[in-house]
């Protein structure tokens, strides 16, 4: 049989996003993935489902498996024939342990490839909004071990002990303008004392930035060489971080762009079902929050199994105006026409109405153009706006089961005949309650938003009466009938309530609100 090749492959410092393109490609045709402590748990969903996952970090009851074991959990299945992808944070070559695993591989004559990463040395700095080099500060940066190891560590050097003693301060002083020392936080007296012993000024600029790139962790420390290491100490300011000394330090105060936005690690609890909620999602990530997803509905096949749906659709040049109200009633529409063997142009000749420009996107990705999109989304608001007189008019809404009723009732109230057929309907799916309670009880969620009505209420099917126990989260509300919903529900004003009724909108309600420095 032929030997499997291993990829030693860098993940970056945490986020996601800041693997290579090589590496990603490496994770989708992995059959095992041996990753350690620093690697964000998104990256392994890259790999195929059945792929065996090999944890080999730090575990709190247990000690790190060691090296020699690790490389043999490589071997092993490298000369079973597997592909593996060896995951490691940051650069696999950087103080990773990543030379040895290769030796060992070579010596066994088992292929190998190497992937860089974005070592968390230049990275979690930049996220920092210090750049480690700079044509007014720095020409240049060493990056060090914080402390010698021995063979057991998780990283770190061979050389313990002895080693340690050796270490020429003298010259790690002045290795470069800028040094940056990787696992330096429990030694950091240590480090300081002799920086400062050896002519460093005791005014130069340190940061440590801990969980660099994590969006609900990173965190930094500013100070200078003389007084860091006490700072540190009394905040418990913890591993794993990155020190940077030197003047570059400085630059954070003006180049800070990543930790310094208004929704920078908020957790926000997203109601919506999973079908619905990518976009809000998208735009949380994009601010820099913590999206948690708590779809309380899922959205699934109507009862009838789309028999009012198919028949409305099988003679729908009979309307003259079909209204969608959501993206998820264009996806099911589009779905049943192919079903029933007819496309787009069914529509033909038909007026159609879009409410909101997200459903109107959606049905233009079905080649359909709304003739009206109404950008105020209450039944009142849509009805008052709508194009025409609706009187005698025929009107199809494809919607969910036991949808809001206003619009329907208003239309007809207004003469229109309005035919209702179900396109999907919604069950409450209480499946997270349980970690989504114990998370908003150790106030561990900012903000809950809700983008509709029925939001709020799946919600309290799913979590329970007991709204005391939202902790301390704020609410907010897409609009003024899902907050009125929520006034009712919840007994208490709605913190955040967005002035244009869309995703877009919501965010945009967020940030300003923590922009204004509210809590
Ligand atoms: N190969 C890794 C370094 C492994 S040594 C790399 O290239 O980044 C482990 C040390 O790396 C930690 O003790 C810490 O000093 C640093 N480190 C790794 N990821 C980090 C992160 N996201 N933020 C801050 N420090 C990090």
């Amino acid at each position: 049989m032929n030997f499997g090749t291993v990829y030693l492959v860098g993940a970056g410092p945490g986020d996601p996003k800041l693997l290579t393109i090589g590496g990603k490609e490496a994770l989708e045709i992995a059959d095992v993935v041996v990753y350690d402590r620093l690697v964000h748990p998104n990256q392994l969903k890259l790999a195929p489902a059945g792929a065996e996952l090999v944890y080999v970090g730090k575990q709190a009851d247990q000690h790190t498996l060691t090296q020699d074991k690790i490389n043999v959990v490589l071997s092993d299945r490298a000369l079973a024939g597997k592909t593996v992808v060896r995951l490691k944070g940051g650069d696999p070559f950087v103080f990773g342990r990543g030379g040895e695993e290769a030796e060992h591989l070579r010596a066994l004559n088992i292929p190998f490839v190497v992937i860089p990463g974005i070592t968390s040395a230049i990275s979690a700095p930049a996220y920092a909004g210090i750049p480690v080099t700079h044509r007014d500060a720095s020409s240049s940066f060493a990056v060090i071990t914080g402390h010698e190891r021995s063979d057991k560590s998780e990283a770190g050097t061979r050389i313990s002990g002895l080693a340690e003693e050796r270490r020429r301060w003298d010259k790690i002083a002045f290795a470069a303008d800028t040094l940056i020392f990787l696992m330096g936080v429990e030694s950091l007296s240590e480090i300081t004392s002799r920086l400062l012993e050896n002519g460093r000024l005791s005014s130069t600029p340190v940061a440590l930035v801990r969980w660099g790139t994590w969006a609900d962790k990173q965190e930094t420390v500013v100070g200078d060489l003389g007084t860091i290491a006490e700072t540190v100490q009394k905040i418990g300011f913890k591993s794993p971080a990155v020190t940077i000394i030197g003047d570059v330090v400085n630059w954070r105060s003006k180049l800070q762009w990543w930790d310094n936005r208004p929704l920078f690690g908020k957790s926000v609890l997203v109601t919506r079902a999973r079908e619905q909620s990518s976009g809000l999602i998208d735009l949380l990530i994009k601010e820099g929050a913590v999206p948690i997803e708590f779809p309380a509905i899922r959205i699934t096949e109507p009862s009838d199994g789309y028999a009012s749906l198919d028949s409305a659709l099988l003679s729908v040049n009979k309307y003259d105006w079909v209204i969608f109200t959501s993206v998820n009633s264009v996806a099911v529409v589009a779905s049943r026409l192919k079903a029933i063997g007819r496309d787009a142009r069914s529509f033909a000749g038909l007026k159609i109405a879009a409410v909101g420009q997200t459903t109107a996107d959606a049905l233009a990705g079905f080649g359909l153009t709304a003739d009206f999109v109404p950008t105020k989304f209450t039944g009142e608001e849509v009805a008052a706006a709508f194009p025409e007189d609706p009187s005698g008019k025929k009107v199809l809404i494809p919607r969910a089961k036991d949808g809001n009723n206003a619009l329907p009732s208003i239309l007809t109230e207004r003469g229109a005949l309005v035919t209702l057929a179900t396109a999907y309907e919604t069950t409450i799916d209480s499946s997270l309650a349980p970690l989504i309670s114990t998370k908003l009880s150790q106030q561990e969620v900012d903000v809950i938003t809700f983008t509709s009505s029925s939001t709020v209420k799946n919600f309290i099917s799913a979590i329970g009466q007991d709204t005391n126990s939202l902790g301390s989260a704020l609410i907010a509300c897409i609009g003024p009938s899902t907050a009125q919903t929520a006034r009712e529900q919840f007994l208490r004003e709605p913190d955040i309530i967005a002035e244009e009724h869309t995703v877009h909108g919501l965010l945009v309600a967020l940030k300003s609100h923590y922009q204004n420095g509210l809590k």
